[in-house]
């Protein structure tokens, strides 16, 4: 195994043995933010009962509810004059949580990222393009300073102006990016009116994450762009990416156990889930000076994969995200996940590159409705065929979440595409007041 950082190649005794060490520093660290040294001491914990990574259990959990309350400053752990840098979140399900960075924060985080970069074969002899937002959202500034400590040439394009960023491509024969997947099937979308083939760049990776996807997208990605691409996970409130990452076997993202301490509990009882079974991912940072968190409540829902990974490396594997426990719809009695519906449509071939689904309420019914863009050589003017299109799509979704959508077909490109993590639910049921 060719390692960046020789945390990589650790066996479990040992990751184990350096939780411990860790996790007592951070719980240390975090009784001096008054938010923590309240509440531990509330809890009746003690430094000295934290012994074992196991004694994670006995600590309370941290919400992001509790991140909002202590805005701005209460859970700082050094003073203000030891901390460089903030960042906050995008603000997906509400308003933004920030974390405050110390020198030595950065320097780990970009260090994590380097060795994400490696893992999946970006060396420094690669020109790599960030095409991902700068400002506060982690995914820019993040990568861009583990792929400046790994030696590669980057080019800092943000996000969107998708004319600009295929100039880029081309010019400084880009061979590496780091993209947000919608985003990546949008601009596929862009060189096909373009009637420029992505294959003929030099592109050879893509890290792809800051959103839910699934496999099936992943393959789009890599049959329209001719390279691999890599599933990337992480949070605001865990530094940004950095966090898990998938390696060469694309089979699992390996959870950085040396820097994070992660469990998996339900998400009702909040205790661990075994092996293999899907729960709500919790994290604790273990390395982290100007901000400590403990047993973050995530609402990611995944699950640990049994077994070792081809690649040797012993840290944990965690499954491709399937959402947020947000982002369950419940229609019909039916617990719905978007990615579900996203998992049927971008298996077929017939399906362009975006769709939206929408709640709605009939009467009394709650509906749901599928709009999906249609490739445009299956834009054909024969009704028929377009509806027995539209009849397959439906019955597939029907064999997935076990009610029949109402499905439209739309244009490419008609439907709105962001430059940042994709919308995927409008749920209009509440418009009528019912
Ligand atoms: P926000 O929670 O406001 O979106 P962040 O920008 O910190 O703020 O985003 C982190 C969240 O993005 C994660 O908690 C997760 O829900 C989602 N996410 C990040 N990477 C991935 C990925 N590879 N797969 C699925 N979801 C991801
Ligand atoms: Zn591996």
């Amino acid at each position: 195994m060719e390692c960046y950082n020789p945390a990589e190649a650790m066996d479990r005794a040992r990751i184990l043995e350096l939780q411990a060490v860790r996790l007592k520093n951070t719980v240390y660290q975090a009784t001096r933010a008054p938010f923590y040294r309240e509440r531990l001491a509330r809890e009746g914990i003690r430094i000295q009962d934290v012994a074992t990574a196991e004694d994670i259990r006995k600590l309370p959990f941290t919400t992001k509810e509790d991140l909002r309350a202590q805005y701005p400053y209460g859970l700082l752990a050094v003073p203000l004059k030891h901390l460089v840098r903030l960042h906050a979140s995008s603000g997906t399900t509400g308003s933004p949580t920030v974390i405050f960075h110390t020198a030595g924060d950065l320097n780990t985080w970009a260090e994590l990222v380097a060795r994400c970069m490696f893992m999946v074969g970006i060396r420094p002899n690669d020109v790599f393009q960030n095409m991902s937002g700068y400002g506060l959202f982690t995914g820019g500034l993040g990568i861009h300073y583990g792929a400046e400590r790994l030696g590669c040439l980057t080019i800092p394009a943000g996000a969107g102006n998708s004319k600009r960023q295929i100039k880029l491509l081309q010019d400084f024969r880009v061979t590496a990016i780091h993209i947000i997947p919608s985003y990546a099937l949008h601009l596929g979308t862009v060189f096909t009116s373009l009637d420029f083939d992505p294959k003929l760049l030099s592109l050879r990776i893509a890290l792809i994450g800051a959103e839910p996807h699934t496999d099936a997208t992943r393959k789009r990605i890599e049959d329209i762009y001719g390279l691999k691409a890599f599933n990337s996970y992480g949070l605001s409130e865990m530094n940004g990416p950095g966090v898990a990452f998938e390696c060469g076997a694309q089979n699992g993202m390996h959870l950085w156990e040396d820097s994070y301490l992660a469990e998996i509990v339900d998400p009702e009882t909040l205790e661990p889930v075994p092996d293999g079974q899907i729960g709500e991912l919790v994290l604790t940072t273990l390395t982290r000076e100007g901000m400590p968190i403990i047993r973050y409540r995530t609402r990611d829902l995944t699950r640990f994969l049994p077994g070792e990974c081809p690649c040797g490396r012993q840290h944990r594997r965690i499954d491709r995200i399937l959402g947020r426990a947000d982002d369950m719809f419940i229609v019909k009695g039916v617990n719905i996940y978007p990615m579900q519906i996203e998992n049927v449509l971008m298996s077929m071939p017939e399906v362009g590159q975006n769709y939206l689904i929408i709640l709605e309420k009939k009467g009394f019914l709650d509906q749901v409705r599928v709009k999906v863009e249609i490739r445009e050589e299956f834009f054909v003017e024969d009704m028929r065929v377009l509806s027995a299109l539209q009849a397959k799509i439906a019955s597939r979704l029907r064999d997935e979440i076990l009610i029949t959508p109402k499905v439209d077909l739309v244009e490419p490109n008609t439907l709105p595409s962001s430059e940042g993590k994709a919308v995927r639910v409008d749920d209009r049921r509440g418009l009528n007041g019912q």
